[in-house]
């Protein structure tokens, strides 16, 4: 039988850009944006604080954008502060690399796994599915969810007795199934 374990969001992950009033290079968005339209040309912005300072950077989203090339309902969701859409947003290439920031994942995700019933068995087959894009861990990953160590992991890994078609060494950000043979 296949387990679902799921990787989800539990809040915005942080910024990570050099904070230019002091040497924190960590900022947390609220998911507040400002929109500021001049003539017919748009500039959007996500806004962020910095975690030591407090002094605010602008993340942009929208760079003198002709008002008409701009889907309304993008619009509305700026002016509305959606805060689904600064989630959205950070989780686009295309936006981290224009305003040149990483993402920091700590503390703001939870793993799933929906019960421990399944970890008596002899033979476990998961399937991990990540409801965002979150770098994780594979070891840490199944070590919280099986309730081992991790060198207890690397062990299984070593021996064998826990494969995956994917490298479980490094970080993964995209669905993946093991199975562990006790
Ligand atoms: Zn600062």
């Amino acid at each position: 039988m296949l387990n679902i374990w799921v990787v989800a969001p539990t809040c915005l992950p942080l910024v990570l850009r050099r904070c230019h009033t002091c040497a924190s290079e960590r900022f947390r968005t609220s998911g507040k944006f400002r929109v500021n339209a001049h003539h017919k040309l748009i500039d959007a912005w996500l806004l962020a604080l910095c975690t030591a300072c407090g002094e605010t950077t602008k993340l942009t989203v929208l760079e003198r954008m002709h008002v008409r090339s701009v889907r309304p309902e993008l619009l509305d969701r700026l002016h509305d502060n959606d805060p689904g859409l600064a989630a959205e947003l950070l989780q686009d290439p295309v936006v981290r690399r224009r305003n040149r920031i990483a993402l920091d994942w700590d503390n703001a995700w939870r793993l799933d796994t929906g019960g421990p019933d399944h970890l008596d068995r002899e033979v476990i087959d998961v399937s991990v599915r990540f409801a965002a894009r979150i770098p994780v861990r594979p070891v840490r990953l199944i070590a919280e969810g099986c309730g081992l160590a991790r060198a207890e992991v690397e062990r299984l890994i070593t021996d064998g007795r826990l494969v995956a078609a994917v490298r479980l060494s490094g970080k993964l950000s995209g669905d993946f199934t093991f199975t562990l043979k006790r």
